[in-house]
């Protein structure tokens, strides 16, 4: 013969559950972003602002667009720039340098002149 199953319904009693501890819950909290597309959400807050979102953003836009707010990019591309402009003076530098040495070992001496004219 089975054994008869039992079931138990309400045998454990939960603690209740503590009230008024959770911050207010907005279903319709607007997200603005600013690109000046906004979403409608559920929130803590009734509003949020945010600087970029999947409209805007490369990685969902797939264009190529510098996510920067505290100018980071620029001072990088600035320093890039000094770099390249440094770099091309010492370029130039080097290559009066060869050029002068170049005319001074183009000038003959007097001997080598003589030697020449006997050919
Ligand atoms: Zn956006």
């Amino acid at each position: 013969m089975p054994k008869k199953l039992t079931f138990f319904t309400n045998a454990v009693k939960l603690p209740l559950v503590k009230t008024d501890i959770h911050p207010k819950y907005y279903q319709d909290c607007k997200i603005s972003c600013a690109c000046g597309y906004s979403y409608i959400s559920g929130s803590t807050l009734p509003e949020i602002k945010v600087e970029v979102c999947s409209n805007c953003h490369p990685f969902y836009t797939g264009k190529e667009k510098f996510v920067d707010t505290e100018g980071r990019v620029e001072r990088y591309q600035r320093k890039v720039e000094v770099a390249r402009k440094a770099k091309e003076e010492i370029k130039a530098k080097v290559e009066k340098k060869q050029e002068k040495a170049q005319i001074s070992s183009n000038v003959k001496s007097l001997k080598d002149l003589l030697r020449e004219v006997q050919r």
